[in-house]
This record gives C-alpha cells, structure tokens and sequence, in this order.
C-alpha cells in the first residue's frame, strides 16, 4: 500500500509543510518527505511516486507558483522527480556541483533500491550557490556535508533557525554503512553542521525534529562511541567479525538483500579505522 501523510511545522510566516510517500510502508527508510517553505521545495521524492508528488505539486501551483527546487544530493529519492518536476513548473532545478554531472547522466541504482524507489531520471540542473533566497529575501546557506554523499548538502536559513538535512540525520544510531559512505567524512560533517546556530531539524525520512541540534549532537556521540567501543575490543584481540556481532549483532535481511552494499560489517570496518 503506498502511503501518504501530511506535515506542517507552523512558525508564522515560514510554516514549512511536507508531504510523506513511498511505494512501501516498511518504516522510515522506505518513505520519503518532500518539503515545501513558500515558492521552495526541497528535494522530489522517489520517481515511482510521482503521482502523488505531482497532486501536491498542482495543487499548491494555483496560489504559490513554485519558484525555485533545491536538491541535497543525487540519491534517487531525493532527485528522482527532479526532471518531471522541472518540466511541469519550468524551474530549473538546483543541486550541489558534486553531484550535477551524475544528476545529468544518470546512473544506476541496486535492485533493492529499484523496488523501493524506482530508477533516477536524468536532469539538468543548476549549481546550488550562496546567494540564494526564500520568497521574502531571507538567506538559504548550502553546507556541504560528504559522507553519506559525496553531494550531500545540507539548507540552512539562519533566520528561521531552520536546518534540512538531507540524509545527515535520518537516526540517533546508525547500524549499517553503505559501501560507498565514508564514516570520517560524515562525522567531520556532522561537526561542521553542529556549530551552525538552527534549532528545527527537517529530515526527509524521520520528519520534524523540533530539538534538532540536540538529536544531531546525539548521532555523533553515538558514532564516536561506536568508534571507541569497536577499537577496544579490537585491542582485546577480537576479530572484526565478532566485534560487529558484539556491537550490533549479526548481520542481518538488510545486509543480504543489498548483497552486504548495506552491511553491519561497512560500518564496524570504518569504525576500526577512525583517528580517535
Ligand atoms: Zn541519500
């Protein structure tokens, strides 16, 4: 059953809204919020939920033109409407310069993924710059913040104390790495998003995260303590295999059905090698 459900996060003049969808209701990493603030939406949710992108879309197009899409990174999830969204308005869309020429080309994705969010349709794009607004003047700051996505770049509007995260936040605890996520990146980016001054977090997988800095501040002590605990037992000559079942337990469906991309073990490797 796909699913549909509404946000609004209400703050006078810059209420935020969104809009949750996802072919599958597995929980939060099979669903996506596409959210809007004003003439801006932030990211397009995955291209087999078009449908339900677009009646939104339409819907707030006959009072509030959209005026601008900002896309965090190239994840199909994120982007994967970017291109019948762009034809639909005219907007060109924008996304980090790491991630426009992938954007442009294509690229593909794991059939896990496929099923769960459909394949990326190439766009063009602009670069995300630093000059750029919401409708009333008020500043949206790109942070680039590699990691997760060598793109990933997360909005920041300092006067709303508003933070969009795209995929820096998503839980507290992460179990599992991608194979292409690079650990030391991502908390070096976590540390860059924490000494910002926002309070609401925006995530498109959790939702609305009122106390935002204090849940951010939280993942990355939870990830340095990872690191910790994994490089002890390391030292107390366990191998790497034990120490993922220690810490996290055995590897489990994720892990299989992505043929070990998402794995325990990605992130146990990764915690054995951060600097502490
Ligand atoms: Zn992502």
């Amino acid at each position: 059953m796909p699913i549909r459900k509404e946000y609004r996060y209400d703050n006078g003049e810059h209420s935020v809204t969104g809009t949750r969808v996802g072919r599958f209701n597995l929980g939060i990493n099979t669903t996506f919020i596409v959210y809007r603030i004003g003439d801006t939406l932030i990211d397009t949710g995955p291209s087999n939920q078009w449908r339900e992108v677009k009646q939104v879309l339409e819907r707030s197009q006959q009072h509030t033109p959209l005026r601008q899409l900002l896309i965090t990174h190239h994840h199909e999830d994120h982007s994967g409407n970017a291109r019948r969204i762009s034809q639909l308005t005219g907007v060109l869309p924008y996304a980090p310069v790491q991630g426009q020429e992938k954007l442009a080309r294509g690229y593909r994705t794991p059939l896990l993924q496929k099923v769960i969010w459909g394949s990326p349709r190439p766009v063009a794009t602009q670069a995300l710059h630093n000059n750029l607004t919401l409708s009333d003047g008020s500043p949206v700051i790109p942070v680039h913040t590699p990691g997760h996505a060598k793109d990933l770049t997360c909005l920041f509007m300092p006067a709303q104390k508003y933070l969009f995260s795209g995929d820096m936040y998503i839980s507290k605890s992460l179990k599992y790495l991608r194979s292409d996520e690079h650990l030391g990146d991502l908390i070096h980016s976590l540390d860059k998003l924490l000494a910002l001054d926002f309070s609401v977090l925006f995530c498109p997988h959790r939702g609305i995260v009122e106390d935002g800095k204090a849940a951010l501040q939280e993942k990355r002590d939870n990830l340095y303590r990872l690191c910790e605990q994994a490089q002890q037992l390391q030292q107390q000559g366990l191998k790497e295999e034990d120490i993922v079942v220690r810490i996290l337990g055995p590897e489990d469906f994720l892990a299989k059905a992505s043929r070990y991309n998402i794995s325990k073990s990605n992130l146990i490797r990764q915690a054995l090698i951060y600097p502490l």
